[in-house]
């Protein structure tokens, strides 16, 4: 189970990029993902955090090495 590394919520929803598809576009107005945007840079955090809002999982984020 994933937790927040800055509030230990486990309402952690996926970050995802790129334009998204209608029945994400839905998922995204339902809370259940967070859009990122089209635009990828170089340190895209993966996950976010619903309670507190912060964004983990980044490139350069080792703690975090179950995501890759
Ligand atoms: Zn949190």
């Amino acid at each position: 189970m994933k937790s927040c590394p800055k509030c230990q919520s486990n309402m952690i929803i996926d970050i995802v990029y790129g334009f998204p598809s209608e029945e994400l576009a839905e998922d995204a107005n339902n809370n259940r993902v967070q859009l990122g945007g089209c635009c990828v840079g170089g340190n895209d955090s993966k996950f976010k955090c619903k309670s507190c809002g912060k964004e983990f999982g980044g490139s350069d984020d080792n703690s975090y090495d179950w995501v890759r």
